[in-house]
């Protein structure tokens, strides 16, 4: 009982601070959109520059705030039963006061792409249990609209009412990471699923002021929005290993700051991800991402695992957020750049970003 009263009163201290950072984001969303209409006219009026900032708030938070009708339409389309639905999800969002995006990244993501036995079967997307059978069995909606009305009253409960707003806070209660029930630890993929599904809908509409601005240069984004600190070189350094100096390679640049932790890292170019694991002893939580011609980036130190082999990306799209698993002795980025297989110095790539940024 006195857990009970306790968990109460931490939800209700968490509303608070959550309904604050509402009101600053919302605040500092409009200064964002004001800046950046600034910045669009003196680009305008420059004829035109290669750089550009998408918006405060992480790669996945929509560049204009609101909801990218046609990216939403097209992977809905891709979305098996869920094809077609758009109209229907902005609408009970608008109901409910939730975000369409997030609605719609989480049906997808639970019902894997509109294929599950419960949305084709049972036109269920939020896998709602039904109470008459001792919520042994899935209930049985006659419509799939009924069962998208459902869902949407489960995530008004957890968004609103519960104060889980981001899909990190979802996540810890839809797919806890370490849970008795996922002895595989598949609900590690959650938050990251999610969270690229919504970029691929067009980014989130609600809550996801936090992260800092993505910076792209021409067809290159820096790789931490949060911070453009360097705090070590790529290069050659003596470092004791079990009482002897050795000479190692620093094959990387790592990028920290004062806040870094659990701030979004997006990638540097387009291409896909072949590699998403954890590595105890060494990178940690780590990516890697194919751009072709050779050239390879990854990215360690994840504090969660990163988005899923497999996940096409752009200049900017979200990849994870810094942490400091593996080996590793505070919160940063390691960032490496390979070139047919070999490390190359990443600030040959990274320099031109920022001296692209300061040129406008
Ligand atoms: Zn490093």
């Amino acid at each position: 009982m006195n857990n009970l009263i306790a968990m109460a009163k931490k939800m209700v201290q968490r509303k608070i601070v959550l309904w604050l950072g509402g009101l600053i984001g919302i605040s500092g969303f409009g200064i964002i959109v004001l800046v950046m209409i600034v910045v669009l006219l003196i680009v305008g009026i420059a004829g035109g520059s290669a750089s550009q900032t998408v918006n405060g708030g992480g790669s996945y938070c929509s560049v204009t705030g609101e909801v990218n009708h046609d990216l939403m339409d097209s992977t809905l389309a891709g979305a098996g039963k869920l094809a077609g639905t758009k109209d229907m999800i902005i609408q009970l969002s608008s109901e409910k006061g939730i975000d369409p995006v997030l609605f719609a990244a989480i049906a997808i993501h639970e019902t894997g792409y509109g294929t599950s036995n419960a949305i084709v079967n049972k036109n269920n997307p939020g896998g709602l249990m039904n109470p008459a059978t001792g919520s042994r069995e899935l209930y049985v909606f006659d419509t799939l609209e009924e069962g998208l009305r459902g869902m949407a009253n489960t995530l008004h409960n957890r968004i609103i009412k519960d104060g889980l707003v981001t899909i990190e806070d979802l996540g810890s209660v839809y797919a806890p990471v370490g849970a008795g029930n996922d002895p595989n630890g598949l609900n590690g993929h959650w938050v990251p699923n999610v969270t690229s599904i919504a970029e691929e809908l067009g980014g989130l509409t609600m809550n996801c002021e936090q992260g800092g601005d993505v910076l792209i240069v021409g067809d290159k984004a820096w790789p931490v929005p949060s911070t453009k600190t360097i705090t070590s070189v790529y290069g050659f350094r003596t470092i004791k290993v079990n009482g002897v100096w050795q000479s190692r390679l620093h094959a990387g640049v790592d990028i920290a700051g004062g806040n870094v932790n659990g701030k979004p890292i997006v990638s540097y170019a387009a291409g896909v991800v072949t590699k998403s694991q954890n590595h105890a002893g060494g990178w940690g939580n780590h990516v890697v991402i194919d751009h072709g011609g050779g050239v390879q980036t990854l990215y360690a130190h994840m504090i969660e695992k990163g988005v899923p082999v497999g996940t096409q990306v752009n200049a900017g799209s979200y990849l994870g957020r810094v942490g400091s698993t593996g080996n590793s002795t505070g919160p940063h980025l390691h960032f490496e750049v390979y070139v047919n297989g070999q490390t190359v110095d990443p600030m040959l790539y990274l320099t031109p970003i920022l001296a692209g940024a300061s040129e406008s």
